[in-house]
Formats: C-alpha cells, sequence, structure tokens
C-alpha cells in the first residue's frame, strides 16, 4: 500500500525527497537531524493507515474536480480552491492527529506559511489546469507529522 501512495503522490507532483527536505529544514535548527532521518521519517508516516486512508481520499477529489466529475456547486468551489471551504484542512488534520497536539501546531504554520513544495503545489493549483486543493494541505499534513515524530523520537533520546 505505501507504495502505492508513494507513486499516487508522484503523479500529482509531489516527491517524497521534497517533503523531507522541507522537514529537514524545519527541523535543523532545533534537533541534529539528517535529511536521511528526514526521507525515513516521512516514510514511516506514510506507513500509517489513517494517512493512507487520507491521502488516497484527498487526492482523489482533486483528480475527479480536475476531470470535472463533481457536480457543482460543489466542482467550481473545489476547483477555484474557496478559502472558506476548508474540507481540505479538516481532512489532512487527520494526518497530523496521529501525532498529537505538536502536529497540529506544525500543520498550522506549514498552512499559513506554504515553504517549498507546499508552495510549489499550490501555486500550480493556482495557475495551470491543475486542480491540488486537498494536495497542499495533504503535504502540509505529511510534513508535521513527520517534524512530530521527529521531535518525539528527539524527547526520548533526552530522557
Ligand atoms: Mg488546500
Amino acid at each position: 500500500m505505501k507504495e502505492i501512495i508513494i507513486s499516487m503522490l508522484k503523479e500529482r507532483g509531489i516527491e517524497i525527497k521534497k517533503i523531507a527536505q522541507l522537514v529537514y529544514e524545519l527541523q535543523k535548527p532545533y534537533i541534529d537531524v539528517t535529511l536521511e532521518d528526514a526521507i525515513i521519517n516521512v516514510e514511516k508516516v506514510l506507513e500509517k493507515r489513517e494517512v493512507q486512508n487520507t491521502i488516497l481520499t484527498g487526492l482523489q477529489i482533486d483528480i475527479l474536480a480536475e476531470e470535472g466529475l463533481i457536480k457543482e456547486p460543489l466542482l467550481s468551489i473545489i476547483r477555484r480552491d474557496d478559502s472558506l471551504y476548508g474540507i481540505d484542512e479538516i481532512l489532512a488534520l487527520s494526518i497530523t492527529n496521529v501525532y498529537g497536539s505538536i502536529g497540529f501546531t506544525n500543520f498550522g504554520y506549514l498552512d499559513k506559511v506554504k515553504p517549498g513544495i507546499i508552495g510549489e503545489i499550490d501555486k500550480a493549483g493556482k495557475t495551470t489546469e491543475k486542480v491540488h486543493t486537498f494536495a497542499d494541505d495533504i503535504v502540509s499534513g505529511i510534513a508535521a507529522a513527520a517534524c512530530a515524530r521527529i521531535a518525539h523520537a528527539n524527547e526520548k533520546d533526552h530522557k
């Protein structure tokens, strides 16, 4: 299942390495972490069933919207990434929920600042025919969860 998820993300322009790069940049100031650690932690997040289900669902909605296969008025709302829609964020929070409140805080930050791959995905959704309404939040969720995972592991090491 993890391999299906990884190739599905790739098809939507989301490389695991780019998410890991972002996680690495975010954690580097606080924790002794390598890019390799970041990749491992992103992959661990992708092994969780709840996370896989969220990714499958969110990316599928983006694809259906891109193909015009959702009924109005929802189709237009998703296509224009209406800021009052909010279901994309709610769905992605189920990724960070697995990792407690640190994951939640990280997600809020990433969703607001949209660094790295998150900004790229968001911009592509707004400037091309691609629909990335759920994708940017999913990437934020995965990155936030991986950061939380690293933070939790680090805390244990120091006790
Ligand atoms: Mg979104």
